[in-house]
């Protein structure tokens, strides 16, 4: 199964990316996540993109599409993925669609997890990540049991460096970049909207029911 994550930021995708590979065993493909390891472990890549991820840009295209390539290509890939973050650009969208011509993987589902805009600053700027294992809470919306502490691997949960209320200004207006993927896979047949305001498990809910009803 081939899905898409689509969304502003602080939708609530890597939240449900997390219940959808945990559920359907597919492995999760997030564009910020690889730029942000790459940062953590200080690779030419991670030294390349630091400024843009840091001030909330989109990094450019050619770098974003090839690290998506070389990310397909790998074995645990070929019986599905989910894409978190990528597509971001029409011209991400256009070569993802010829990488996945090449490989003869189709995209099943582009789901589409829609918040007005007004949620998403105290969504982000609430926002805490496990250093170890990436999982996402909220300080207010999804708490762990321990403050600062993952409830999964006991990791050390910090504060993105994008997440302060001036990146995620830029952010948002980066956004106007991928909205018109929304009509893009809609004209495809691809789409299908989930309304991201309500609870995170009434969204997972209806997440899965979609995933389960195209065969996962
Ligand atoms: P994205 O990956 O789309 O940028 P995240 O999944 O990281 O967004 O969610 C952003 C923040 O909002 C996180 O702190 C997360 O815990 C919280 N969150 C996610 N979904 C919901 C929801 N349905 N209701 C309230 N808070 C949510
Ligand atoms: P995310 O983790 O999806 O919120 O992404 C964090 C940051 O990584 C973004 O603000 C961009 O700087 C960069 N990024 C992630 N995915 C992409 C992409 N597909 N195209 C360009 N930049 C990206």
């Amino acid at each position: 199964m081939q899905v898409m994550l689509l969304g502003m930021p602080g939708a609530g995708k890597g939240t449900q990316a997390e219940r959808i590979t945990r559920e359907f065993g597919i492995p999760h493909i997030s564009t910020g996540d690889m730029f942000r390891k790459a940062i953590a472990n200080q690779t030419p890549l991670g030294m390349e993109v630091k400024q843009y991820l840091d001030s909330g840009r989109l990094v450019p295209d050619d770098l974003t599409i090839r690290i998506v390539r070389e990310r397909l290509a790998e074995a645990d890939a070929a019986n599905g993925f989910l894409l978190d973050g990528f597509p971001r650009t029409l011209a991400q969208a256009e070569a993802l669609d010829q990488m996945l011509r090449d490989i003869g993987k189709p995209l099943d589902v582009v789901l589409y997890i829609h918040v007005p805009q007004e949620v998403l600053l105290s969504r982000l700027t609430g926002r805490r990540v496990c250093r170890a294992c990436g999982a996402t809470y909220h300080v207010v919306f999804q708490p762990p049991q321990r403050e600062g502490v993952c409830d999964h691997c006991g990791g050390e949960l910090y504060q993105r460096s994008d997440d302060t209320e001036e990146a995620v200004r830029t952010r948002l207006e980066q956004y106007a970049q991928t909205a018109p993927l929304v009509e893009y896979y809609r004209e495809r047949g691809l789409l299908r909207q989930v309304d991201g305001e309500q609870p995170i498990e009434t969204v997972w809910s209806e997440v899965r029911r979609i995933l389960l009803s195209i065969g996962g």
